[in-house]
């Protein structure tokens, strides 16, 4: 089956900044939709604790992507109910998100040559056989990965709202310091992509005054309607 846009399935392709709540709405969106479930910043993630582990140097773009040679054995589940992330047989899906790599992702993700890689994953996994649809969400999939995706939404909140919800995830920190590191990560990555204004045809869910049910309904409604469009 090949759809309208030339993907053989239904790609949801969702973007927005850190605790936008993105990875969460998409997850339960696709759970509820029963459709496959695509963290892309778990790639972004893996390789740069790929590069802690072997002590590279992360502003050293060069031995960056030379990394990118050994991460061929990366993989990452799509099952919303269960998604791991392994690297060379070890399970990083925990590991990944240490602080310690949420504070040198970005160093990776602004690697052009890292980019590109990655996207090509990215895409193969979308049109990947598997079940009827796929959400993937991150920074760029509506604009550079899927921007021919049948549904792309802008995940929004208020920065107050998206601090405090991030705030809940301490793991240890204090809210400022939380805070100051998820201002910091948005700050560096949208200096690589624009992922706090909605291009063009792209919806904007803000989920500033929703809850989290309210929120992935939304989400779920705008894939809903594009499958009433006609063909
Ligand atoms: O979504 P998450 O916060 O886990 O993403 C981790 C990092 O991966 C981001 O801070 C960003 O640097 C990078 N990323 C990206 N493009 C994506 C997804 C994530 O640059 N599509």
């Amino acid at each position: 089956m090949t759809t309208r846009t030339g993907w053989t399935r239904v790609v949801v392709a969702v973007d927005g900044p850190a605790g936008s709540g993105k990875s969460s709405v998409s997850r339960a969106a696709a759970r509820a939709l029963d459709y496959e479930f695509l963290d892309t910043g778990a790639a972004y993630r893996a390789l740069a604790w790929l590069a802690l582990e072997r002590g590279i140097d992360l502003d050293d773009a060069a031995a960056v992507v030379a990394l990118l040679d050994d991460f061929d054995d990366f993989d990452e589940t799509t099952d919303p109910d269960d998604t791991r992330v392994s690297v060379a047989g070890t399970d990083v899906t925990a590991a990944i998100r240490d602080p310690r790599v949420s504070a040198v992702v970005s160093s990776v993700a602004r690697v052009p040559e890292v980019r590109v890689r990655l996207n090509e994953r990215f895409r193969a996994r979308l049109d990947a056989p598997g079940k009827a649809g796929i959400v993937a969400e991150g920074r760029d999939i509506t604009t550079v990965v899927a921007p021919d995706a049948p549904v792309r939404v802008l995940l929004t909140a208020d920065e107050r709202v998206r601090l405090a919800r991030r705030a809940g995830e301490l793991d240890g920190q204090s809210a400022e310091d939380v805070a100051r590191q998820v201002t910091e990560r948005d700050r560096r990555d949208s200096q690589v992509v624009d992922f706090l204004t909605a291009a063009e045809g792209v919806t904007t869910l803000d989920s500033t005054s929703l809850t989290f049910p309210e929120t992935v309904e939304a989400l779920v409604a705008l894939v809903a309607a594009e499958a009433r469009q006609p063909r």
